[in-house]
């Protein structure tokens, strides 16, 4: 398929969620013509590969904004889209197996709480009551908040996807994106796999590709992928209601409304560095382990299926929201690491503000592409890098 125009006012690479959502947000704002290209297949990318976990309990406070903003979107979503993502706010725990890790978590809930959030402590026995067939001494406490919970990431790709196409966005999947055409200072045009196409704007929302996209377009970034590995397992009878998370070893797990038990956990370090996408039998190995040594009533549950994605992160783990300081017209929409289904419908909007050049209300020292280039001393980060 070929573009239908030559020109256009935007073009967004990447059609996952936050390209999707980027290209929403300006067409809500009348601001056309829009283009999506996509060398994938929808939901090929990260967008089709992760837990669906939804939470606002975070360090820092836009975060938290954020986060808070992109639930109210979600709980809206089958309304807006016609499409139900399930977001079932059923919780997230996030549980400290000794007290060092209960410290850590302390300044957390005192932030989510100063938002207005009922986040709340628990002792070893309410995780027990959150997650019934714990290893009794395997947690000493951890804090919950309600309103957090999980989603099905495909009717949220789904529901984007088509509501942009009825509102007239092109979105062509099989096309590359090769670089940009510069005048000066400023983009002119995408280079593709299809040839050219004149454009002001490229917004870079190509996920754990994004540092390969923004480096054709010789531009310096500090993104980084990494693949992360996860699983299903058969479905069980319900028993779980939050998201769990351990900050120890990253584990991370909810049930499914099939019943499954969906989780990871932090990838080892891998040498090779390899971003391809594919699953490990060292991974099903060190998950079946933390899961049974958390829940031992799951030692003879079966897996169903493995699979794995990249995560685009970045030096602080905060997202990239923000127009390239070498490169006017190029915007940045990326390292979501592995929260940008949460995020998504919050900070694209901005991305999509940012395009139409209107103020937005994140700090580019927290968010901006160019905050990597300074000492960085004082400047916030997100530890809480975890489900
Ligand atoms: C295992 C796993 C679990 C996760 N769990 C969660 C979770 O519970 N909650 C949460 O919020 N987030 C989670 N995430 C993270 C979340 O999935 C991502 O942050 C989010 O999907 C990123 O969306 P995206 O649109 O930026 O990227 P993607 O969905 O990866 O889309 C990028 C697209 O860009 C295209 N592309 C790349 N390069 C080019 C190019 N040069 N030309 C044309 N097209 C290109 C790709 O084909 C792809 O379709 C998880 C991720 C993984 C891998």
């Amino acid at each position: 398929m070929k573009a239908e125009r030559s020109e256009y006012r935007v073009v967004i690479v990447g059609a996952g969620v936050i390209g999707l959502y980027t290209a929403h947000h300006l067409a809500r704002r009348g601001a056309g013509p829009i283009l999506i290209v996509d060398r994938g297949f929808l939901s090929s990318g990260a967008s089709g590969r992760n837990g669906g976990g939804v939470r606002q309990q975070w360090q820092t406070r836009a975060t938290i904004r954020l986060a808070r903003e992109s639930v109210a979107a979600y709980r809206r979503f089958a309304r807006d889209f016609g499409y139900n993502p399930w977001f079932r706010q059923s919780g997230y725990l996030f549980l400290a197996e000794d007290a060092a890790a209960l410290e850590r978590l302390g300044p957390v809930h005192e932030l989510v709480r100063s938002e207005g959030l009922s986040s709340e402590w628990v002792d070893a026995a309410g995780v027990a009551r959150h997650v019934p067939g714990i290893r009794p001494g395997a947690a000493v406490g951890g804090t919950y908040l309600g309103s957090d919970g999980t989603l099905y990431p495909f009717p949220v790709v789904w529901g984007l996807h088509d509501a942009l196409r009825a509102a007239g966005v092109e979105i062509l999947h099989g096309i590359e994106a090769l670089g940009v055409e510069r005048d000066g200072g400023r983009v002119r045009a995408l280079q593709t796999s299809r040839g050219r196409i004149a454009t002001p704007t490229v917004v870079n929302a190509a996920g754990g590709w994004s540092r390969e996209f923004s480096e054709r377009c010789g531009l310096a970034v500090a993104n980084r992928a990494t693949r992360h590995e996860i699983l299903a397992t058969e479905p069980l009878k319900p028993f779980l209601d939050p998201m769990v998370v351990r900050a120890s070893d990253g584990l991370y797990f909810s049930q499914t409304m099939r019943g499954e038990i969906v989780g990871g956990l932090s990838p080892l370090a891998d040498p090779t560095g390899s971003i391809a996408m594919s699953s490990s039998a060292g991974f099903l190995g060190r998950m079946a382990r933390a899961l049974v040594d958390l829940l031992p009533g799951l030692a003879s549950v079966g897996v169903l299926r493995a699979w794995s994605g990249l995560y685009d992160d970045t030096p602080d783990g905060l997202p990239i929201v923000g127009e390239d300081p070498a490169l006017s017209g190029f915007v940045h929409a990326n390292g979501f690491g592995g929260h940008g289904m949460m995020l998504a419908p919050s900070s694209t909007e901005r991305v999509a503000r940012l395009v139409l050049g209107e103020r937005i209300d994140l700090d580019p020292a927290e968010f901006g592409p160019g905050r990597f280039a300074s000492t960085g001393s004082g400047r916030p980060t997100e530890a809480l890098q975890l489900g």
